[in-house]
């Protein structure tokens, strides 16, 4: 069933996390479809622009509208991640639940205003908008942003930014970084930051970018099996996700991860099988890995079993 991010937030605030996960193709869709049937867990998701002219608009909402189909039981919200105000305008008209509009890294004025711009277009069809404050590093989609030029979300402006541009959530720069290269300064989350923009919006929810876990072993499996991926690089911890919880982040975005898992398995099995050259069987092999793997997360997002707890209709 697709519903309003408004509706998993309100039932999320504080106690759990939504899982907000970026699609590309027909065998993550099917992956994340079938975890969230299994688990009965509510998701969202989520497209980039690079995703859209990959598979074509038409087609990801195509396959994505399958999926509802033939996993009938799943609560999501289609989610458009990172966009402008053209690409909000066409995923309104196209029948997505949430945009969001991208202008962190506009001046604070400019992001008021392009943010306004979408909120006016999508409030009156009921669709929701994310907007961000503060500079993740790191590469999504096409801009790359060095950790020198990162900058956290300041709680002093997170609720004047929220009030004059209307928007339903709010992403948060607090040390995530975008790519398989998070966290090679070893900072991780900045709570100190959270605490206060949560204190300067309180019930408002928060979303956090850039969280996959971006385990150690996976990458050395990758790079052992002809990968040369950065060594040091790590991302959010499972504590840092629950820790994070209470304080509001109602959406983890996870992309990276999902990223690697196809690498790896594919990797893998090329290298078991070089006589093999059938897309169909690796295919498999990634989409019961991705099932695996997204179960695992809705656990420690605390999310498995909420989407019969939502009481729709
Ligand atoms: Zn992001």
């Amino acid at each position: 069933m697709l519903v309003s991010p408004h509706i998993l937030f309100n039932h999320c605030y504080g106690k759990y996390t939504i899982a907000a996960v970026n699609v590309f193709n027909m065998e993550q869709i099917h992956g994340l479809f079938a975890a969230a049937e299994y688990s009965s867990t509510p998701i969202i998701v989520q497209v980039t622009p690079v995703a859209r002219n990959y598979a074509h608009p038409t087609m990801i909402m195509a396959m994505i509208k399958a999926a509802a189909k033939i996993y009938p039981k799943v609560v999501f919200s289609i989610h458009l991640d990172h966009g402008n105000e053209t690409h909000a305008l066409d995923a309104i008209d196209q029948g997505y639940t949430s945009v969001m509009i991208d202008a962190s890294h506009d001046d604070f004025e400019s992001n008021i205003q392009r943010t306004k711009t979408v909120v006016e277009a999508a409030h009156p069809r009921n669709v929701f908008v994310e907007a961000e404050l503060g500079v993740l590093s790191g590469v999504e989609d096409d801009l790359s942003v060095a950790e020198n030029h990162a900058k956290y979300t300041d709680p002093c402006q997170a609720k004047e930014f929220v009030d004059r541009s209307g928007c339903d959530s709010l992403a948060v720069a607090i040390g995530t970084s975008h790519g398989a290269y998070k966290f090679s300064g070893g900072k991780g989350l900045q709570f100190a930051v959270l605490e206060k923009i949560q204190q300067a919006l309180p019930e408002f929810p928060l979303v956090l970018h850039g969280s996959s876990g971006v385990k150690r072993n996976d990458i050395d499996e990758i790079n052992r099996l002809g990968g040369a991926l950065l060594k040091n690089a790590s991302g959010v911890t499972d504590e840092e996700i629950k820790k994070a919880i209470p304080y509001g982040i109602c959406k983890v975005n996870i992309a990276t991860d999902l990223r690697l898992l196809w690498t790896k398995v594919h990797r893998l099995f090329f290298a078991e099988h070089p006589d093999q050259f059938d897309p169909v069987v690796p295919g498999k092999m990634y989409m019961e890995a991705y099932k695996t793997f997204m179960i695992e997360r809705f656990e420690v997002f605390g999310s498995k079993g909420k989407a019969s707890a939502l009481k729709l209709n």
